[in-house]
């Protein structure tokens, strides 16, 4: 029989659900959760504590790791490294790992593509390919973290000084998770899971364009991840080009439902902000923003100028025009960063390297 089942896909209850339909007692489910979620084993062989016909079973019917390395880039600083996976159907993911602020922070993908089709960005271009599975996803976190806990054998690349861990999760890869909510959350919940990988929800931030059904359904959950709204434009006109699904979900309305998400849960939203030059870093761009943003509480925005995907037409705003944007967000009471455009020579933007894979010319580009 092929390898058919990633288990990685599976809760715990499922995995304990799976081993009672093999003739197993529930409790072989736990221990195998455990030693996925926990150990991070890739190879049934290394769970001791089942029974070697069960090793053997698992080995012939099931998989642990759905990622197959195809292109490792690490910046000049060695802060950043980002990789190309090959899923078992041949989609293609990115992932990348950055080492800075006493951080160790993944930023995962949870869709091949994307369907919003933003025009400045290159994930965008192609469109959604497909959903990422929970185990695909949970698989981008699990590959850093062997790798992170291990560092010390690693001899080239990123400098880390000892075995470590992951500290923060950002979902700010390629897709837009909330479009592809069920998955996301059950992976997220198997990172947070307090007896297993045991990364705090709120060292998680979830980066959406604006569903607004699913940010009223995260609302809901019982897990504290933080919420990013990715906003580009302070106006439904600009926005409904640069992020087409403010279409369907105008911004008046997505600021009501985000007024509502804090009174709901208490926690602060922050805004991704792209800033691009001469299309939404005017000052009267920047004061239409701060009174849009006027009715979040805490609101904070990040301001990260672009990163260029070759052959754009969108380019990053100058440094003075991001200066100038974020003081007169800042004298409006909003609070402000403004995101160093790391990994822009490792084209870390997302969507770039796939792109690159399948464009040599671009490839090239990126490695000079
Ligand atoms: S910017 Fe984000 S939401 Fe827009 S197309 Fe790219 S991946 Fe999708």
């Amino acid at each position: 029989m092929s390898q058919s089942i990633l288990l990685l896909d599976y809760t715990r209850e499922q995995l304990q659900e799976l081993m009672t339909s093999w003739g197993q007692p529930a409790y072989r489910g736990k221990q195998i959760y455990e030693w996925l979620h926990k150990f991070l084993v890739t190879d049934p062989q290394q769970m001791t504590n089942l029974p070697k016909t069960l090793r053997e079973r698992l080995a012939s019917e099931t998989y642990i790791n759905p990622l197959e390395l195809i292109l490792q880039v690490d910046d000049a600083r060695g802060e950043t490294r980002k990789a190309l996976f090959r899923l078992p159907d041949g989609a293609t993911i990115e992932v990348v790992l950055m080492l800075y602020n006493k951080r160790r922070t993944v930023c995962i993908s949870t869709q091949v593509g994307c369907g919003i089709g933003c025009p400045f960005c290159a994930t965008g271009q192609g469109g959604l390919t497909r959903n990422l599975s929970p185990g695909e996803i949970i698989a981008q976190v699990h590959w850093f973290e062997r790798w992170l806990r291990e560092a010390n054998s690693d001899s080239e690349g990123l400098v880390v000084e000892r075995p470590t861990r992951v500290t923060n999760i950002v979902v700010m890869g390629m897709g837009e998770p909330l479009a592809n909510y069920e998955a996301t959350m059950q992976a997220l919940r198997a990172i947070a899971d307090p007896k297993t990988f045991a990364l705090s929800a709120r060292n998680i931030t979830l980066s959406t364009v604006g569903l607004i059904p699913k940010i009223e359904q995260l609302a809901e959950e019982d897990l504290p991840v933080r919420l990013a709204v990715s906003l580009h434009a302070p106006t439904d006109r600009l926005r409904n080009k640069l992020v087409p699904i403010n279409k369907r979900y105008h911004l008046p309305k997505l600021i009501h439902a985000l007024v509502r998400y804090q009174e709901k849960t208490n926690r602060r939203v922050t805004f991704e902000y792209a800033m691009m030059r001469g299309i939404n870093d005017s000052v009267e761009q920047a004061e239409l923003l701060a009174d849009l943003l006027a009715p979040i509480r805490k609101a904070h925005v990040n301001l990260i100028p672009l990163n260029p995907t070759p052959g754009s037409p969108y380019q990053p705003s100058s440094e003075e025009a991001v200066r100038r944007f974020q003081a007169i967000l800042e004298r409006a009471g909003i609070t402000t960063t403004v995101r160093l455009r790391r990994g822009v020579e490792i084209s870390a933007g997302c969507g770039q390297l796939r792109q690159a894979v399948q464009q040599p010319e671009v490839l090239k580009f990126i490695r000079e």
